[in-house]
């Protein structure tokens, strides 16, 4: 999969080349094309905003150093601009996302970027929450990041992107690594116990607690969904429903 950014701040970028999307990209399932809009302005003093029409605070970044940038890059694929304003990124379009060969994000800064590139690049709004950050870029990389879990070869063959809390309609149970002890507190014995069956059931058991618990919203979801259960799981359900 190919991906185009289109960024004032290229160097923010650096942890696409680390841990898992670094190996992506070393073995040629990522390509990214990282691309500094400033490069493309024409304005002499390099500036690429400028103030709001109407009045009002802060600065737009404006069409021409955007638009030279897609289009002497020829960049293509769905154009996704990072705002606040857009539909709230979710595992669904991530995943969808994920078939593209190939996507173009574009980063605001400042106010954001004048609405006629949004109109001309037909660009879809993604937001990464109801909060409002400095720039596009923390946003992108999160876009990017849990996008590229769903592409094969990105995880490990043994890992499932869908395997994963919210994902599997649960949160995920608790993990306990060495040492079997630290400062008093014991691992679960099920857990020590080999028998997978009821280490399953035991993982299974605070799955669902956690999700009662915390997300009630998604354990109604859950409980509604049409999924098969063993004998022993639906007594655990019906003990927290
Ligand atoms: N004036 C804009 C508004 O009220 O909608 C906010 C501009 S924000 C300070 C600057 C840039 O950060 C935006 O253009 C966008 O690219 C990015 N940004 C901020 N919050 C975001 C969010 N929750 N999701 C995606 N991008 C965001």
């Amino acid at each position: 999969m190919r991906i185009n950014i289109m960024t004032l701040f290229p160097e923010m970028f650096a942890p696409l080349n680390g841990s898992i999307l670094g190996r992506a990209v070393d073995s040629g399932i990522l390509e990214f094309n990282i691309v500094n809009i400033r490069d493309n302005t024409v304005d002499k003093h390099n500036r690429v905003d400028d103030t709001p029409y109407g009045g009002g605070a802060g600065m737009i970044m404006q069409i021409q150093p955007i638009l030279d940038t897609y289009r002497q890059n020829q960049f293509g694929g769905r154009v996704l601009y990072m705002s606040p304003r857009g539909k709230v990124l979710s595992g669904e379009l991530a995943e969808a996302l994920s078939h593209e060969e190939e996507i173009t994000i574009l980063c605001g800064h400042y106010e954001g970027v004048d609405q006629r590139v949004i109109d001309i690049l037909e660009a879809e709004e993604v937001s990464i929450g109801d909060y409002v950050l400095t720039g596009g870029e923390l946003p992108a990389m999160v876009l990017i990041d849990t996008v590229a879990r769903f592409i094969d070869g990105v995880l490990a063959s043994e890992e499932s992107a869908l395997d994963e809390s919210v994902y599997s309609g649960l949160l995920e149970y608790p993990h306990y690594s060495k040492p079997r002890e630290f400062e008093g507190l014991e691992v679960p014995e099920v857990l020590l116990s080999g028998n997978h069956q009821m280490i399953d059931l035991w993982r299974f058991e605070e799955a669902v607690k956690l999700t009662r618990d915390r997300r009630p919203d998604l354990f109604e979801k859950f409980l509604a969904e049409d999924r098969s259960f063993s004998k022993k799981e639906k007594q655990i359900l019906d003990k927290y429903k």
